[in-house]
This record gives C-alpha cells, sequence and structure tokens, in this order.
C-alpha cells in the first residue's frame, strides 16, 4: 500500500472487463456503481500517486469547493458532518478516500500510472491501453475520467521562463515555498485565485494582483457551521435531506438566470452588483474590478473575503495588460515594471483539451482529436460514434455553471453501467452510438445556448472558434431526466466474433 492508502497494484489482471482512467470523482463513481452491479472485474488507472483528481492537486490556501457540501456529495453516500456549507479540500478529498474505501474500489486504483494512448482492436473487440511506465492493458471497455480541468494552462508570455525568482501554478502549489515577507504576483483572478488571495494577502510584503477580467461576486462567508445547526443536520431527520435539496434547486436558479439574462439575470445581477458595491468602497478599484460582460456569462464566484482583500494597504490590482516577464519582475503595457520574488500563475487549465495528449484511436482507424477537429461533441457528453464501449465522464457540454458537477457524474455513471449490462445482457462485444443520434443530440445542445448569458462573452467553456464545448446548456434535472434510462434504440451493438458485424438493436 502507498502512503495514501491506495494500492499500487490493481486486483485484477491486465486484461480487464471495464478500464476507467483517471481517479478522481468520475472514476471513483463509475468504479461504485459497476462494483454495486455486478461488474467488478475493473481496473482504475492514476498519474498521480493518489486517487482525488483535483481534488487531490489542488492544494491551494483556501482551497474549496463552492458549491455546498450537502449536493456535492454522491446521493447515496451522504453526510451530517460536514463542517461548512463548502468544504475545504482536505475534507472533500477525505470523503472521496472514504466511499472508495467503503465501496472497496479504493483497491482497484493504481496510481503513478499514466495513460499515453488507447486503441480500439477491431478483430479482438477490446481497447489496448498503453502507459508511460510502458505497461499494456486490454479492456472490453474503457471510461476515460480524466475531466476538463486536470491540465494547468500557463499562457505564453515573453520572457517568461527568464524570471529568476520562483514561479507556480496554482494547482501545483509549493507548500515549501515561504511567502511570508516577499513580493507576489498573482496572474488571473478566477475561481481559484479569488480563494487563495485572501489567505496570502495578509501574509506577503506585496501583493500584485494581474487581472485581465473583473468577475461578478455573491456573497459567502462560510464561516464553520454554529454548533446548534450542526447538532440540527446530525440528529433531526429529514434536516439533511431538505438542506440537499433547497442546495439543488438554489444552484437551478443560478442556471435560470443564465439562461434568461435580460429578466431573471438581470435581477440576480442587479443583486451582485449592490454586494460588490457594499464590499468596494473605494471607487477607483471598483471600477477596475469591476466586471465588463453580462452576469453568467462566466462562473459567478462567491466569496465574501475577496474583494475586501483588495482593499488592503499591501494589495495592487493591475488591470493593464502584461507585456513580458524580466528576471526581476512584470512589465506591463503601460510600461510599468513590477519587481517580485514569486508569480503564481492562476491561469486555469487546459479545458478544451478533454483528455488529451492521450491518442484515442477508435474503429477504422478514425483519431478522437481528428472527430474533434471542430470542437469536442459527444451523445449526452459521454459517448461517440466510432468508438465502442467508450465512454467519456464530465466530457464535452458537461459542465455546470451553478450546479454540482457529482450529480451530473452520478448520472453518468449509472448510464454507463446500463450500457455496459446491455452488452452483457445480448451477448455482444461492445455498444455504440448511432452517429445520426449524436448528430441530432448535438445539433438540440447547441440550439440551446441561444439568447444565454453563456454566448455574451469569451471563456473557458468555449473553443477557439466560439463553439461552447465545456457547458451543459440547460438544468441538471434535465441532464437527470435524458439519462436516467438508456434507449437501446440510440445504440447498435457490435459482435463480439471475428469478423465484427453490426445488429440493429
Ligand atoms: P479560470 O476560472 O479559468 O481563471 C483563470 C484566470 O486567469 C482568469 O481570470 C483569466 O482571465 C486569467 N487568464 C488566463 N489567461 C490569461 C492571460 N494570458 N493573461 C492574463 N490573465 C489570464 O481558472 P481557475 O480559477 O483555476 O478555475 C477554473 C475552474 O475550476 C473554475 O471555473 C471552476 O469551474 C473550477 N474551480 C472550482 C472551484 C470550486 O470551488 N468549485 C474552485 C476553483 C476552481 P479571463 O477571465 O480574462 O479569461
Amino acid at each position: 500500500m502507498s502512503a495514501a492508502g491506495v494500492s499500487r497494484e490493481p486486483s485484477s489482471s491486465r486484461d480487464v472487463e471495464v478500464l476507467i482512467v483517471g481517479a478522481g470523482f468520475g472514476g471513483i463513481a463509475a468504479a461504485i456503481e459497476l462494483r454495486t452491479h455486478g461488474i467488478t472485474d475493473v481496473a482504475i488507472l492514476e498519474k498521480a500517486p493518489d486517487l482525488g483528481g483535483t481534488w487531490f492537486y489542488n492544494s491551494y490556501p483556501g482551497a474549496a469547493c463552492d458549491v455546498p457540501s450537502h449536493l456535492y456529495s454522491f446521493s447515496y453516500a451522504q453526510r451530517r458532518d460536514w463542517s461548512r456549507l463548502c468544504s475545504p479540500q482536505e475534507e472533500i478529498h477525505a470523503y472521496l478516500h472514504d466511499i472508495a474505501r467503503t465501496h472497496e474500489v479504493d483497491r482497484l486504483v493504481r496510481t503513478n500510472t499514466a495513460v499515453t494512448a488507447c486503441a480500439w482492436d477491431q478483430e479482438r473487440c477490446r481497447w489496448i491501453v498503453e502507459t508511460a511506465q510502458g505497461e499494456t492493458y486490454s479492456a472490453g471497455a474503457l471510461i476515460l475520467a480524466t475531466g476538463q480541468l486536470h491540465q494547468p494552462a500557463r499562457p505564453r508570455v515573453e520572457g517568461a521562463e527568464t524570471f529568476a525568482g520562483h514561479s507556480f501554478h496554482s494547482a501545483e502549489w509549493d507548500h515549501a515555498c515561504a511567502l511570508a515577507g516577499k513580493r507576489v504576483a498573482v496572474i488571473g483572478t478566477g475561481a481559484s485565485a479569488v480563494q487563495f488571495i485572501p489567505e496570502i494577502a495578509p501574509v506577503v510584503e506585496r501583493l500584485t494582483i494581474f487581472q485581465r477580467s473583473g468577475n461578478w461576486f455573491m456573497p459567502r462567508k462560510n464561516r464553520s457551521y454554529p454548533a446548534l445547526l450542526r447538532a440540527a443536520i446530525r440528529s433531526l431527520p429529514g434536516v439533511q435531506e431538505l438542506r440537499r435539496k433547497f442546495v439543488f434547486q438554489y444552484t437551478e436558479s443560478l442556471t435560470l438566470a443564465i439562461r434568461h439574462p435580460r429578466t431573471i439575470g438581470r435581477a440576480a445581477g442587479a443583486r451582485s452588483a449592490s454586494f460588490m458595491r457594499s464590499q468596494l468602497k473605494d471607487p477607483q478599484l471598483r471600477e477596475k474590478a469591476w466586471p465588463d460582460y453580462t452576469f453568467g456569462c462566466k462562473r459567478i464566484l462567491f466569496s465574501s473575503h475577496y474583494l475586501p482583500a483588495l482593499e488592503r494597504a499591501n494589495v495592487e490590482l493591475v488591470t493593464d495588460a502584461i507585456a513580458r516577464i524580466t528576471p526581476t519582475g512584470i512589465v506591463t503595457e503601460h510600461g510599468t515594471e513590477h519587481e517580485l520574488d514569486c508569480v503564481i500563475w492562476a491561469t486555469g487549465f487546459k479545458t478544451n483539451d478533454f483528455m488529451f495528449p492521450m491518442r484515442i484511436v477508435g474503429a477504422d482507424g478514425l483519431e478522437l482529436e481528428d472527430y474533434w477537429s471542430g470542437g469536442a461533441h459527444a451523445h449526452l457528453g459521454m459517448c461517440m460514434p466510432g468508438f465502442p464501449s467508450m465512454f467519456v465522464m464530465y466530457g464535452p457540454n458537461t459542465n455546470t455553471s451553478g450546479g454540482s458537477i457529482l450529480v451530473y457524474l452520478e448520472a453518468q455513471a449509472a448510464y454507463i453501467r446500463q450500457a455496459l449490462q446491455h452488452v452483457r445482457a445480448r451477448g455482444t462485444g461492445a455498444i455504440e452510438v448511432l452517429p445520426e443520434v449524436e448528430a441530432a443530440s448535438d445539433r438540440a445542445l447547441q440550439a440551446r445556448f441561444a439568447g444565454t448569458a453563456w454566448l455574451e462573452c469569451d471563456s473557458w467553456y468555449r473553443n477557439e472558434n466560439g463553439r461552447i464545448v465545456a457547458n451543459w446548456p440547460g438544468y441538471m434535472r434535465e441532464y437527470l431526466e435524458q439519462t436516467r434510462q438508456l434507449d437501446a434504440r440510440e445504440y447498435h451493438f457490435v459482435a463480439a466474433a471475428k469478423p465484427a458485424t453490426v445488429m440493429s438493436a
């Protein structure tokens, strides 16, 4: 066993029924769902030394989920002892460890194993999976659960490599680097930055924040639950369930605001603006920090601590674009040089890359990179024609701007399990979505973005052509409805025996 308590050897052999790539919430959810339904020949390959995915990597100060824990948890593994509304990273990571252990899927995880390529072997009706460690796996089904937020993005800035001080990305926080008394820069002001800036601002000598876009904020103090509320949640039947239902509806109301930017969105934006005005007293600072796009177009940020941190004497908000980085600091377009000891990149993730640079080759040599050349798309975010018995979790168009990704992941795990049950029940080799089904569902999905706030600015939800590839355009309940029951008529089944023949559903 590793120090983190995760087995380094999968219990199954290198030929498995189902191979899962990624041991974050998606991969663990899939493994639990399959195991619970009698599909036990499963292995999970994880590149990190521990399970956890984003909750393993993102350990920056103040890291927490901005979705309340009563919803950011699986329906079958509810807790009554969350320490606060939105749990800190360690608590969420411990939760994932705990449910993986309880459902005995932690021992299926093979850590420090990075998948480099997956290719469909038509003759054998199996996926052949290669790892950077030189191993080869074969599997009847492949679940890619690498998510959208696992590859840190560091924008190219002239001279960045010449910087003589220390620098790191927020998702690779260098805990050995003492920031006390240092002149520190943060590049980026997204969801990660606004969580750690209030934590480090009181510690550093000077904090220079380079902002490209302002954000819309909503209040959230996220203090520890008072003892009385904790006791009520713990002891009174129904309180925890009620909170989950309430949070579900509240987050659906955020989607409502995003879907209707001229009406509900305007009212929600006014609420945000009033909160922001109350937090930012200095008119110049307020003008600098103010967003210039429609409320809800980018992620709405919940923090009562970030904007006040900007008013500290040792903090400067810079809105001049960065021109270059020198050995001693950052020079902006207006020629001001900011001398620095440390640069923290809070510039997000390569979200459009999904599982790439992994190479995925489907039937007849079809490269996923080519299939997605105009932008990623998949039926319900999971299935693509030409890639039999391959499923993506937290795939294209399944990100949520307000809801809980765990609600989506739980639904996806159940849907994939149904797909594999169909394969078993029919004695076929693989299941593959019909091309016309995937094309029609993609057209319908993209059409639903019309008139929404998501189309009113540039964001990481879109690719270079402006197509929204990250987000689901509707409500969580709609995704749950559409994934509840797999319709076998939307798929064809590939016979296991050689030569592969296609049978209609
Ligand atoms: P992000 O939201 O993508 O923010 C990246 C920041 O870097 C933005 O302010 C962006 O500005 C800026 N930036 C990017 N390229 C830049 C460049 N070349 N020059 C200057 N600034 C640049 O990344 P993140 O904060 O890591 O969050 C990513 C996602 O992770 C979130 O949207 C959310 O889904 C998730 N997350 C969730 C939580 C949670 O509590 N649930 C916490 C953290 C993260 P622009 O806005 O102008 O692009």
